[in-house]
C-alpha cells in the first residue's frame, strides 16, 4: 500500500480537515475519505525538516506498521510518499486515552484492569512474534477508536524496532522516563522484554493511581528503576489481591531473563482464570489517577516545547542527565 505520488493525489482521495495533534516529527490532521466519507488520521511528515537518521526512524515506523494487523493496534491504511511530505493514513483514534476514560467512567475494578492488560499483552505477544518491539509503551500510547468503542489500541510506533532474529538485541537508549526498563538505563543490550517492564509500570498505575517509581530528579528516578525499588504502600494497596501484586512483581523484575514474558503474562491466573475481583476500586483511586493525569499533561506541554525547539526528540531518555 505504499504509493509514491504527488500531493494532488492524496487530495483526490481525502479532504484534509482540522489538526488533531503535533508530534516531534509530524502534524496529525483529520482526513475524510471522499469515496465513502470515512474518517482517518493523516500523519503528515515534512521530509525537509528531517535529517538522515530521523528519516530512517520514520521509514522504520512505516515498514513496521505495514506488517501489522491486530485488533488492539492502530491500523495503517495506506501511505502517500510525495516529494515534500510523507502521509500516513491511520485508523482514527477519536475515543481518548485509556487513563482519561477510566477517570471519566468513575467506576473501575481489578477485573477491568485485568481485561485491559490481557488485551495489551495479546497485542504485544503478536508484535513480539513478528519480531517487533514497541519500546515506548505508556498510557499516552493507549487510546480508543471512538467513544462507543471499548477496544484498546496501542499507538505510536515511532520508537518501534524490528529484530532480524530472536536472539538479536538492541542498544539505543530510548523510551520514556518512568516506563523505561532498567537494562536500557544501564546501557546494556536489551530485547523485547523491555515492553513487559513498561506493562508492569502501567499495571501498577492501573491498580493504585500513582506510579511505582517517582522522583523529582531524573538521576534519582533512574537509580530507583535500575534497582527495581518499589513497594505496595498501605492504605492504597491494602485491598488489592495478592495475585495482582504477584503479577506486578513478576513484571517489574530487574533481570529481563527472569521477568515475566508475554506468554507467561497471558497464562498468569490473575489474567487467564478471570480471578481478578470485580469490586470497585473506589473514589480515592479515581482522585489519584486524575491527579496523575493532570501532572502528565503539564509535563507533556513542556516536552512539546522542547520538541519544537528541536533540542531533543520528545520523550527520549537523555542518559547524560
Ligand atoms: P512522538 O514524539 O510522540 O513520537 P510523532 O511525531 O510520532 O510524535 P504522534 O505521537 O504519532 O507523532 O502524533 C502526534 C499527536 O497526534 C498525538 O499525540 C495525538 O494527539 C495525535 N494522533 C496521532 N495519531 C492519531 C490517530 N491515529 N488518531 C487521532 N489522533 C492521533
Amino acid at each position: 500500500n505504499l504509493k509514491k505520488l504527488r500531493k494532488e493525489e492524496i487530495l483526490k482521495s481525502y479532504d484534509i480537515k482540522e489538526k488533531l495533534g503535533t508530534g516531534s516529527f509530524a502534524v496529525v490532521k483529520k482526513g475524510i475519505r471522499k469515496k465513502d466519507g470515512a474518517e482517518f488520521a493523516l500523519k503528515i511528515v515534512k521530509k525537509k525538516n528531517l535529517n538522515a537518521e530521523e528519516l530512517m526512524t520514520i521509514n522504520d515506523e512505516v515498514e513496521i506498521m505495514n506488517q501489522i494487523s491486530h485488533k488492539n493496534v492502530v491500523r495503517l491504511i495506506e501511505i502517500y510518499d510525495t516529494p515534500k511530505n510523507l502521509y500516513m493514513v491511520l485508523e482514527l483514534l477519536n475515543g481518548g486515552e485509556l487513563f482519561e476514560r477510566i477517570v471519566a467512567k468513575g467506576q473501575y475494578s481489578e477485573k477491568m484492569a485485568s481485561e485491559l492488560i490481557r488485551d495489551i499483552a495479546g497485542a504485544i505477544q503478536y508484535l513480539h512474534e513478528k519480531g517487533v518491539v514497541h519500546r515506548d509503551l505508556k498510557p499516552e500510547n493507549l487510546m480508543y477508536a471512538s467513544v462507543e468503542d471499548d477496544q484498546i489500541k496501542i499507538t505510536d510506533f515511532g520508537l518501534a524496532k524490528c529484530l532480524e532474529s530472536d536472539g538479536q538485541t538492541m542498544s539505543t537508549a530510548c523510551g520514556t522516563p518512568g516506563y523505561v526498563a532498567p537494562e536500557i538505563l544501564k546501557n546494556e543490550p536489551y530485547d523485547k522484554q523491555v515492553d513487559l517492564w513498561s506493562i508492569g509500570v502501567i499495571l501498577y498505575i492501573l491498580l493504585c493511581g500513582f506510579p511505582p517509581f517517582y522522583d523529582e530528579n531524573a538521576a534519582g528516578l533512574y537509580a530507583q528503576i535500575k534497582r527495581g525499588e518499589f513497594d505496595f504502600p498501605d492504605p492504597y494497596w491494602a485491598d488489592i489481591s495478592d495475585q495482582a501484586k504477584d503479577l506486578v512483581s513478576k513484571l517489574l523484575t530487574v533481570d529481563p531473563k527472569k521477568r515475566c514474558s508475554s506468554e507467561l503474562l497471558l497464562a498468569h491466573p490473575w489474567i487467564s482464570q478471570n480471578a481478578a475481583p470485580d469490586k470497585p476500586l473506589g473514589e480515592d483511586f479515581t482522585k489519584r489517577l486524575t491527579k496523575f493525569n493532570a501532572r502528565r499533561k503539564l509535563r507533556r506541554g513542556i516536552q512539546m516545547i522542547m520538541a519544537v525547539n528541536r533540542l531533543t526528540r520528545a520523550f527520549t531518555v537523555d542518559l547524560e542527565n
